[in-house]
């Protein structure tokens, strides 16, 4: 952590501090939230979530050593603390300040969807030639991008910071903590519709990103998108990129290589170079365009831009795809949702042998769970040869597959379909393995590479 003391802290949260004088000097060793993560001299920041309210978790904080917490609650103690009126709102306004100490290039990444999966391409990229931080896994909201910001230190070149949003306001937010020098728009699309209205509502929103872009910033968009493409209409700041040859840079001569991936050509106005992405998808070519274009935006070589896209890997149990005795196996256990796990259906069609798909219950939908699970069934049908499917509303998955024609079966827990699997799949067969978090289906992709 760079240096800073705790009465820079109290100045930047514009808190009342309570406490003794001689603690002020005293250099502030971490910022964390999470009471199970203060070392000595760090500051704690608690805050109040929906199941549990971080402030009763502050004598904890002091016995493991901490400098001082900035609280909303007034505390009977005599440690050192810092009393404001939100605590949430003090650990973002920190997290801006800290992030005032620092020059390095901040790359923020935005969109509807493939925030992660360019986060990490982009770090790959621009990893071949500088020491790049990036926000961890997919910690994106608003305690996610402060916690990112929180791990810089002196040798980080450049940052790299996935930004999400569900209302307005939340991305302005975000921005004005992190305050990019390249602004990343992956996509326009139905996310979150349900707060922010429409697809323009949601253009507006991810736009906010824009109002804190450092003087002399650049703005990075996918052209082939509609909303986004307007962007560029509007701003001379804008750098298109896409498969349509219109963009600043486009993929062009894009061939697929099933589950490997695919190969294409980048265009730019003044280079051509072929290039290769290792996870398969049409949108993954998107998402590598980006990463080029950070690329050569900071004035990398093709060469080291084809490196870092061919070094991508995806992140634990996002589409992780590995062999082993024949059986290849689609891990994409992270979680689920009635939109992901149709697209990875559309990966487990790349595969080229038998297509299996073991599929578990998608958590959280609400009253038309049963619906949801019932038409993913008929599209899985579509996709695979076979629809395996573990858990209770998954039974609803069972139907809809068996209703569109599909081989179908379903099993009541996990146990029970692990009992069974090795007959209903073969040697060169594609498995895609995936639910909601809650439903450990990581247990299934141990199994089957066993
Ligand atoms: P979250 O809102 O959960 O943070 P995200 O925006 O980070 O999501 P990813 O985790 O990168 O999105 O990708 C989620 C899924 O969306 C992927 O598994 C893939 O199927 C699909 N996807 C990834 N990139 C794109 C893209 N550019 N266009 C459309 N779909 C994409
Ligand atoms: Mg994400």
């Amino acid at each position: 952590m760079k240096e800073f003391l705790l009465g820079q802290a109290v100045e930047a949260v514009c808190g009342t501090y309570h406490g003794d004088e001689a603690a002020l000097m005293k250099r502030v060793g971490g910022v964390v939230i999470d009471n199970r993560k203060v070392e000595p001299d760090f500051l704690f920041v608690p805050i109040k979530g929906e199941r549990f309210d971080g402030h009763d978790f502050i004598p904890s904080a002091y016995e493991a050593g901490a400098l001082a917490c900035i609280t909303e609650r007034e505390l009977e103690t005599d440690k050192p603390y810092i009393l404001v009126k939100d605590s949430l709102l003090a650990f973002q306004t920190l997290a801006e300040f800290y992030k005032g100490l620092f020059h390095v290039k901040t790359i923020g990444i935005t969109g509807s969807v493939g925030k992660t999966t360019t986060k990490e391409l982009v770090s790959s990229v621009l990893s071949q030639k500088y020491d790049v931080l990036k926000s961890e896994g997919n910690l994106n909201n608003q305690t996610g991008v402060p916690l990112t910001v929180f791990r810089l230190e002196d040798h980080h070149e450049i940052a790299v910071v996935e930004m999400g949003t569900n209302h307005f306001g939340e991305i302005r937010n975000l921005a004005k903590i992190a305050r990019p020098d390249f602004c990343f728009l992956t996509n326009i699309g139905e996310a979150h519709i349900e707060h922010l209205g429409s697809k323009e509502g949601i253009l507006e929103a991810k736009s906010e990103m824009l109002e804190y872009m450092k003087p002399g910033g650049r703005v990075f968009v996918n052209g082939d998108d509609p909303y986004l493409r307007t962007l560029k209409e509007a701003r001379p700041d804008v750098t298109t990129f896409g498969k349509d040859p219109q963009n600043d840079i486009y993929a062009g001569e894009i061939e697929s290589k099933g589950l490997g991936g695919s190969d294409f050509v980048i265009y730019t106005p003044d280079l051509k170079f072929p290039a290769h992405v290792p996870s398969p998808g049409g949108h993954m070519v998107y998402n590598a365009l980006a990463a080029a274009a950070a690329g050569l935006a900071l004035g990398m070589q093709p060469e080291e831009i084809r490196k870092g896209l061919a070094e991508y890997r995806t992140i634990a149990g996002r589409m992780c795809i590995e062999t082993k005795n024949g059986i290849t196996v689609l891990n994409d256990v992270y979680n689920a949702n009635p939109g992901s796990m149709r697209a990875a259906l559309d990966v487990l069609a790349y595969a080229e042998g038998g297509k299996v798909c073991v599929l578990g219950d998608m958590l959280e939908l609400g009253d038309k769970a049963e619906q949801y699970h019932w038409e993913l069934g008929a599209y899985a049908a579509k996709k695979a040869d076979r629809v395996l499917c573990v858990g209770t509303l998954a039974q609803h998955i069972y139907t809809g597959a068996k209703e569109a024609g599909a081989e179908a079966f379903c099993f009541g827990t996990q146990d029970e379909l692990l009992a069974k699997i090795w007959e209903l799949v073969r040697k060169d067969d594609a498995v895609l393995v995936k639910a909601s978090r809650g439903m450990q289906l990581e247990k299934t992709v141990e199994f089957l590479l066993k």
